[in-house]
């Protein structure tokens, strides 16, 4: 449960806004959602991984039509 010290109030997490901060005075009092900004090397990754199998797919077509 977020408290903040600011309002003395106990928080429901749900009721937070997504940045964890208290509504009624705007203070960091929760965590920040887990879900947060993907970082981005993982769309390099996903970029690699979707290349590499885009690649692996000409390659079984080529390989089909001989
Ligand atoms: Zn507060």
């Amino acid at each position: 449960m977020p408290w903040c010290e600011e309002c003395s109030k106990f928080w429901n997490p749900n009721s937070l806004p997504p940045d964890g901060t208290c509504p009624a005075c705007g203070r960091l009092i929760g965590e920040p959602p887990s879900i947060q900004k993907v970082p981005w090397h993982f769309w390099i990754l996903v970029l690699a991984a979707g290349l590499y199998l885009g690649w692996r797919a000409v390659q079984g077509v080529i390989w089909l039509l001989q």
